[in-house]
């Protein structure tokens, strides 16, 4: 969701795209910590935002994460991203409340409901909208969600656009042994269970809720980066016992299980993603909805929107 009122070809901005290399440790700790900070996106609409900032550019493969509200509506007055395109990489939207409507240039559309994720692959280009349903807009009520931007590596950027549409009873669960502990396996695989979702490269995406009280383990692959975003409570992570609070993603070290928990002392649950991708490692220039490796390719993709050439939106 970006607006394409403010792009500026020649205002690049590069990541390396490299992690710094730490010692293999088992189970996986809390390197650092980032605060999201809020910002306007699409038509106006406020995000939590805790990559890219300034204290993390990339978390490679991951371009993006975006918390969408928690904000309530008045009646007429919900908001969303209208016409943009995108390349080079994927967006992946995951609402916890409210409708949003997607229409794009490849003549797909439809409604995504609380629970339900989008998987978009927009490779070598559409042109998509993202707003709220008829039906939120007419009445107001409340939207909460997520949008995560996935790169790409080179050989992929030019794929043709792919959707996947997974309504919230496709989307696997596992549940702890302490029955504390639930997970919602969107992507890769979670206590056993593993998710439906066809990734290009492999890709962890987990919607954990843990109860006070609560403790788990999971595997997950040591050549993954992995960070933990808490959008809801308090959470402990790793055996150091590190604290993470709402609003704020915990980058971790290398490490082959992640141990979670709640203390007993708290008295909300804690809601949190787990995002764990292979490095690509290669170089990234991004600007507005165009994430490809050099100045050139993301020049040709400016020229290939205003050219027509990523089509429009006709339903
Ligand atoms: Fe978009």
């Amino acid at each position: 969701m970006t607006p394409i009122a403010t792009i500026n070809p020649t205002d690049i901005r590069k990541g390396n795209g490299t992690m710094e290399h730490t010692p293999s440790s088992d189970p996986r700790q809390v390197k650092h910590i980032v605060t999201a900070h809020r910002q306007t996106e699409g038509g106006g609409f406020i995000v939590r935002r805790p990559i890219p900032s300034q204290d993390l550019e990339l978390l490679d493969p991951f371009l993006l994460l975006d918390e969408l509200g928690p904000v309530t509506y008045d009646p007429g007055k919900a908001i969303g991203a209208p016409d943009h395109p995108h390349r080079g990489f994927e967006t992946v939207t995951y609402l916890l409340e409210g409708e949003v409507q997607h229409k794009d240039s490849a003549g797909h559309q439809g409604v995504l409901r609380p629970g339900d994720i989008q998987w978009m692959t927009a490779g070598s280009g559409v042109v998509h909208s993202e707003m709220p349903s008829p039906e939120l807009l007419d009445k107001g009520g409340p939207m909460h969600g997520f949008q995560i931007w996935v790169n790409l590596p080179a050989r992929l950027k030019m794929t043709n656009p792919r959707y996947q549409e997974i309504t919230r009873d496709q989307i696997p669960t596992a549940t702890a042994s302490d029955g504390l502990a639930q997970v919602k396996v969107v992507a890769g695989k979670a206590l056993g269970v593993e998710a439906i979702i066809d990734t290009h490269t492999p890709i962890v995406y987990h919607d954990w809720t843990i109860q006070p009280g609560g403790q788990v383990s999971t595997d997950i692959s040591s050549d993954h980066n992995v960070g933990v975003y808490v959008f809801s409570g308090t959470l402990v992570i790793g055996t150091d016992g590190q604290e993470v609070e709402n609003g704020q993603l915990a980058v971790l070290t290398e490490g082959s299980t992640i141990q979670f928990a709640v203390s007993p002392n708290e008295s909300t649950v804690a809601r949190f993603l787990v995002l764990g991708g292979i490095p690509h490692n290669e170089p990234v220039a991004r600007y507005g909805p165009f994430v490809m490796n050099t100045k050139e390719e993301l020049q040709q993709a400016f020229a290939d929107y205003q050219g027509g050439r990523m089509g429009q939106i006709k339903v």
